[in-house]
């Protein structure tokens, strides 16, 4: 799978059938309007496939469905060692289609297929076998009342979980919700980001293979002023999983406010800083995680390092290491293995990354990068950007980009690194490479995010949750703390003769 060459994903592409239809109910279904948008290569600009544009309607339906599916029981009434063995094969016909389920999210959204067929795939496989193994380890609670009482405290299933991602990882996001909620016996609505439905479509076919009841697992695209705000202002959803931008997490809170007083769980947007001390003994490795932490998935992550603050006394020399290691990570075909960055996942996100990037040309030092390009003569591509010398208050600094634009802010003692790297309305995420233990232990105590990683970038587990804190929301997804999201804890009284 890994000698894949260009031509091989190229073949294998053009061989892919896409299902594009709403998945309601077990079946593939067109919108009840009739409308599609078209799924575009943002690498290509080509029209991969049309899909359908769900309303309100569609919801409702997948909504009924997902209700009847749970008051039904077959599935969260079922055994949980029994739905373990559904999401075991789940993640097998994941991986059994490893490079179908990589394609999808490619070609849908620009990333390198090597790294979806590395990372993302293979980790919606995993993610899917971690909570499948952990659901039936998870024990209740009783409570210690007295003789003749028998309090029960037990984590429920809440009903229909609605769930609206973003494009940037799209399988994988789809994943992080719908695993955690389906292990815990709930029904799900799913409405991916319309920039990349296809790998969630996808999924829920296979769930259905995997013996996942029908109603249990809905995907429902469409465009979020619509579909994602009817998902949010229904009457008959528990509770709202999103993950997206702040401005849209904020909406979401209110919707649940205008509605039903349905949980929401945001996980919003991000501009994480990464701090480089002078007493960091392998600035290399430092340098190598720093680029990777702003280029990766072209920069289009939440916990991406984007604002790098360096000791001045190492600034200048760690800058010139970054510079190098940018133009050694070119965009190009995203199918092509060669290939160091992938598209932009449209034009839209590519003219806003430009907008950031011109008047950063006016306001910082551009170092290297700087340029839209195109491969091929044709897409969406940004090449590898660094600014030097950002002052703290620009708008490089302080907003998040979403593309693979990094800011270079130095430093002169701990405390102004610190108070610099909490200055931010984000707090999802930050990095800290210093060799000094008790260094690492005093800063990583003082960033206000819900992830410190030292002396590496962006560490995440099955086992870890992640999420962040201030405007990056309060969700968190991933480890077993995911469950509590998606369970309500329910007491039972039983009076007996003590
Ligand atoms: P977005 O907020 O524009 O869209 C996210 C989802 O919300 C999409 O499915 C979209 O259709 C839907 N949506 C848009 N407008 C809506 C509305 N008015 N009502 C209801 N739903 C609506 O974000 P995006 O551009 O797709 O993704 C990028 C953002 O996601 C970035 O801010 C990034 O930081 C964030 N993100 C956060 C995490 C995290 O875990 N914290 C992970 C990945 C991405
Ligand atoms: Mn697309």
């Amino acid at each position: 799978m890994l000698d894949y060459s260009h031509d091989d994903w190229k073949s294998r592409a053009a061989g892919l059938s896409f299902r594009g239809q709403a998945f309601i109910d077990g079946k593939f279904v067109d919108a009840v309007s009739g409308k599609t948008f078209d799924s575009i290569n943002p690498a290509t600009g080509a029209v991969l496939t049309p899909v359908s544009e769900c309303d309100e309607e569609d919801i409702n339906r997948a909504v009924a469905a997902g209700r009847a599916a749970f008051e039904g029981g077959r599935w969260s009434r079922m055994a949980p060692g029994d739905r373990k063995a559904v999401m075991l094969k789940l993640a097998d016909l994941i991986r059994d289609n490893l490079e179908e389920m990589a394609l999808l999210d490619s070609l849908d959204m620009g990333k390198l297929v090597t790294d979806a067929v590395t990372i993302d795939a293979p980790g919606s496989a995993h993610f899917f076998q971690w909570y499948a193994e952990a659901i039936d380890k998870v024990y209740d609670e009783v409570a210690p009342t007295g003789p003749g009482d028998l309090a029960l405290v037990s984590r429920v299933p809440l009903g229909v979980v609605g769930a609206v991602t973003p494009w940037n990882f799209p399988l994988d996001m789809a994943t992080w919700k719908a695993a955690a909620a389906l292990a815990a016996g709930n029904s799900v609505v799913l409405k991916p980001a319309e920039q990349s439905p296809l790998s969630a479509l996808r999924l829920a076919e296979l769930a259905a293979e995997a013996g996942v009841p029908d109603g249990v697992f809905n995907v429902v695209p469409g465009f979020g002023a619509t579909a994602g705000q009817a998902l949010g202002l229904h009457m008959d959803v528990d509770c709202l999983a999103f993950t997206g931008s702040t401005a849209i997490g904020k909406m979401f809170m209110q919707y649940s406010g205008q509605s039903n007083l349905k949980q929401v769980w945001p996980e919003t947007g991000g501009k994480s800083p990464n701090l480089v001390f002078a007493d960091c003994e392998d600035l290399d490795a430092a340098a190598d995680m720093a680029a990777f932490g702003i280029f990766f998935n072209q920069g289009e992550v939440c916990s991406a390092n984007s604002r790098l603050y360096v000791e001045r006394s190492i600034k200048d020399a760690f800058v010139e290491k970054l510079i190098a290691r940018a133009q050694g990570t070119q965009p190009g075909d995203p199918l092509d293995p060669a290939s160091k960055m992938g598209a932009i996942v449209d034009e839209k996100q590519t003219q806003g990354i430009m907008r950031f990037v011109e008047a950063g040309k006016k306001s910082a030092n551009l170092v290297t990068g700087g340029e839209r390009v195109t491969v091929d003569g044709k897409g969406c591509f940004v090449q590898p950007t660094i600014f030097d010398d950002v002052t703290h208050d620009n708008p490089l600094a302080r907003d998040e980009i979403f593309g693979p634009v990094l800011s270079v802010i130095p430093f002169d003692t701990e405390e102004e690194a610190v108070r610099m790297a909490n200055d931010s309305i984000y707090g999802l995420a930050a990095s800290v490479w210093t060799d000094n233990l008790s260094r690492a232990c005093r800063v990583s105590d003082k960033l206000m995010v819900g992830t410190v990683s030292v002396n590496t970038v962006d560490a995440l587990s099955a086992q870890t949750p992640f999420g962040g804190m201030k405007q990056s929301g309060f969700g968190r997804d991933l480890s077993l703390h995911s469950l509590e999201k998606y369970t309500a804890l329910k007491t039972t009284w039983i009076k007996y003769k003590a």
